[in-house]
């Protein structure tokens, strides 16, 4: 059993396509052992995509993830972070698979609906970073 993290970004709560998000979750073998909903501040946005502040996107990125109220859950399944990878689709929606969350509800690179944790190690940090240990069950 893995655990992963998953936020539904501003867009997508925005569309108010979060039941239908969750559902591509429950339906393929993934649990949502956490889930809240919260509007993130600057300071939250910035120190949660700390190892991208160097990137040109960094400034659009930190507006854009706090422009609306986030869904974030910690979603639980056989290779859970891998699988969430895969429902999600690439980064850039344009490329993204046909079926995939992003090829389904995202709009943009900017605007593409969903983040992901990328490795079993990044999983437990990001967890950490919005889920007390009670609040995971
Ligand atoms: P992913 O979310 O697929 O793991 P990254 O970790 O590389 O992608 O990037 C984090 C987020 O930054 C992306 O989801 C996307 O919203 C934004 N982003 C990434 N690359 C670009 C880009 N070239 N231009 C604009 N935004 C980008
Ligand atoms: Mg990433």
């Amino acid at each position: 059993m893995q655990q992963t993290l998953s936020i539904i970004k501003p867009d997508a709560v925005k569309k108010n396509v979060v039941g239908k998000i969750i559902d591509r979750f429950e339906s393929n073998g993934l649990r949502i052992v956490a889930c809240k909903r919260l509007w993130l501040s600057k300071a939250d946005a910035k120190a949660f995509y700390a190892v991208h502040s160097q990137r040109p996107f960094f400034n659009d990125l930190v507006d854009f993830m706090v422009s609306g109220p986030v869904v974030v859950m910690v979603l639980e399944g056989e290779n859970a972070v891998l699988k969430n990878r895969e429902l999600m689709g690439a980064t850039n929606p344009k490329e993204a698979e046909k079926g995939t969350i992003r090829a389904d509800f995202a709009d943009s690179i900017d605007a593409n609906a969903v983040h992901g944790s990328d490795s079993i190690e990044n999983a437990k940090i990001e967890i950490d970073f919005f889920f007390a240990k009670r609040e995971i069950c």
